[in-house]
């Protein structure tokens, strides 16, 4: 088959992704770059056509070689090494379509194991956290998943980045009662829980007040 019957031929499969994920390019020597379609928001799925091409064989001495290789032999490369990424047994949602189109089994499937492989995941965290308690040991990969599956985890929250002290601007942790910084009250209720500052003490002004005669204390010190 020569380049111009093939490039006419109906070769064309659809590679369909069911995650939100935006995965880089491929780069294939045969067609150069190919971004994979991502489903946008309120669609289950997203279909990369994908052709056929024509290699091209280095026989040597300065011979070459075109090859056919089928629309399905590539897709099937590429969503091979899409679900292959994150070691073994792992699955990203992506797969080529027996027809032009996903049937909705092919999509049940492509979803229970997409659930399946972040259910791992989160078990995987699970444990980690339990061990170590530390948010840090808790990959990307896993808070993605924990939050795609709609769960809530002790650990998706631990990192979140550092807010803005409203009184100095500096940066503090989420959640802390006090500013590590300037002294000033941000949760009123957990200050007090911890015996700094007394309970009745409710409205939004003392919070200044607290704060100015935290100031006061530390030059009385001085
Ligand atoms: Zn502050």
């Amino acid at each position: 088959m020569d380049a111009q019957s093939a490039a006419k031929g109906v070769d064309v499969v659809a590679l369909v992704n069911i995650s939100a994920e935006k995965w880089p390019p491929r780069h294939r020597t045969y067609f150069g770059s190919l971004a994979i379609v991502s489903p946008q928001p309120g669609e289950a799925f997203a279909i990369t056509p994908i052709r056929g091409c024509l290699g091209v064989m280095d026989l040597g001495d300065k011979r070459t070689m075109e090859y056919r290789i089928t629309a399905r032999e590539i897709a099937e490369d590429i969503a091979r090494e899409i679900n292959g990424d994150s070691g073994e047994g792992s699955y990203h949602g992506v797969f080529v379509a027996a027809g032009d189109a996903p049937t909705e089994s092919e999509l049940a499937e492509a979803r229970r194991r997409l659930e399946e492989f972040q259910r791992r995941l989160v078990a995987a965290a699970d444990l980690e956290w339990e061990r170590t308690k530390n948010p840090m040991f808790i990959t990307d990969l896993e808070r993605r998943a924990a939050r795609q599956l709609g769960l809530e985890k002790p650990w998706l929250y631990d990192a979140r980045p550092l807010a803005d002290c409203p009184v100095c601007a500096e940066k503090i942790k989420h959640g802390v009662a006090v500013c590590r910084s300037c002294g000033a009250i941000l949760d009123r209720e957990k200050a007090a829980q911890y015996g700094l500052v007394a309970l009745d003490e409710k409205h939004a002004s003392r919070n200044r007040r607290a704060h100015t005669d935290q100031r006061e204390q530390e030059s009385t010190k001085q």
